[in-house]
């Protein structure tokens, strides 16, 4: 995984090898000593409901929030969140938006309908302008779908190619991100908290640190896992599918129209009515604007039944899963450079036999209600 400007140094050595020890079967066990029981998922191949893969819009330096002049028209960049994309989605949007709205009268257009772009529209509408989203592709056909959604920034830049300035354009989109996702939290838009294992050790302070509230490094005694460095903190999950559809609805509640168009160049995006336009296409900006610093970072998930008696996620380990009420997601695999969408089946068999692996590892179980 990468996560820069993390406080925390993932421990990627050696996972595999730490999973034999003295795994456990029977379905209830007392809790031993010095080992604290969780439900482990229940892997197999038989119940796993769909695999889907997609393509994260990486890009080495970050994001782009940007403005520039297209014509007659203000143009706001938005786009190139890697594996943060959801997780940054408010307050990435809300940079643009403050570059984008000062001095601005009349409609305004959005391309792009996936997490950037939706989440743009609806503060355009809060700043009391109307607003119109273009997309090649409407929900459920966007990358964003796709994301498992934790708050997380991870699979977001590389550290050596990072300007300070944008250090603090990543620090004040995550600030308005982390507040504003929890006054979202609860069933209408599927996102809640959860506590999250991770399987890391700490490095001292970061900026980050406000975004994993109640940190703790676990004793051995202190969990199941077959791991040496685990780490406990509170984090969201967004059901993404859920809340793309929810904002949706809000956009339409407050009278935004979608058109289905696609755009091959900045020339056709010249020919729009609105004199402001922000750029939420995702990957697509690196055709349509010729951003060959943007590389498709392509993720793959197994979706096994949903399991509602775990109640924690994982980071670390096998790759990460989170248990969401659609559904256990199975995640944790980049390929850089790799533009086919699809899942790549024998990518996906060794993913569920390293998760198989790992929570038939588990030091001692419980079952549910006693964990
Ligand atoms: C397997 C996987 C797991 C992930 N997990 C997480 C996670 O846990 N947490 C997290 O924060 N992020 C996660 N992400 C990352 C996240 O999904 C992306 O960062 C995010 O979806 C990017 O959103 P977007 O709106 O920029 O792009 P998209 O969702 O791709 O939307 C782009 C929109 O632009 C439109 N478009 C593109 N080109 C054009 C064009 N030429 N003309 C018109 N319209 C165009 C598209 O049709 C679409 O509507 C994950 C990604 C993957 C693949």
């Amino acid at each position: 995984m990468i996560l820069d400007l993390d406080r925390r140094a993932f421990v990627a050595a050696g996972s595999a090898a730490l999973l034999s020890g003295c795994a456990t079967t029977a379905a209830r066990r007392p809790k031993l000593a010095g080992c604290t029981p969780l439900v482990p998922v229940n892997v197999n191949a038989q119940r796993v409901i769909r695999t889907v893969a997609g393509l994260r819009p990486y890009r080495e330096a970050g994001f782009v929030v940007r403005r520039e002049q297209l014509g007659d028209k203000a143009l706001v960049h938005n786009y190139g969140h890697g594996g943060g994309g959801i997780t940054l989605s408010w307050g990435s949007s809300r940079l643009a938006t403050d570059l984008g709205l000062p001095g601005h009268s009349g409609p305004v257009a959005v391309i792009g309908a996936g997490a950037l772009g939706l989440t743009t529209a609806r503060l355009v509408q809060e700043a009391g302008f109307p607003v119109t989203v273009y997309a090649k592709a409407m929900p459920p056909h966007t990358t964003s779908n796709i994301a498992g959604g934790q708050i997380e920034t991870a699979y977001l830049y590389k550290d050596e190619a990072v300007t300070p300035e944008w250090r603090q354009q990543l620090l004040k989109a995550m600030d308005y991100s982390w507040r504003r996702w929890q006054i979202m939290v609860g069933d209408e838009y599927g996102v809640r908290w959860l506590t999250t294992y991770e399987e890391t050790e700490l490095s001292g302070p970061t900026p980050m640190d406000p975004y994993y509230p109640a940190t703790r490094t676990l004793t051995a005694a202190e969990h199941p896992f077959p791991l040496d460095h685990v780490v406990r903190f509170e984090t969201m999950y967004v059901e993404t599918g859920l809340f793309l559809r929810q904002t949706i609805r809000d956009i339409q509640i407050a009278g935004g129209k979608f058109e289905v168009r696609e755009f091959a160049t900045p020339q056709a995006i010249g020919q729009l009515e609105e004199k402001l336009v922000f750029n939420c296409t995702g990957l697509g900006s690196r055709d349509l604007f010729g951003d060959k610093d943007l590389h498709p970072l392509r993720g793959q998930l197994a979706i096994l039944l949903p399991q509602p008696e775990v109640r924690y996620a994982l980071s670390g380990g096998p790759g990460y899963m989170f248990p969401r009420p659609d559904g256990i997601i199975l995640g944790g695999t980049a390929e850089r450079d790799v533009f086919d969408p699809n899942p790549d089946p024998a990518t996906i068999e060794r993913l569920i036999a390293r998760h198989k692996r790992f929570f038939s590892g588990f030091r001692c179980t419980a079952t549910f209600g006693t964990q």
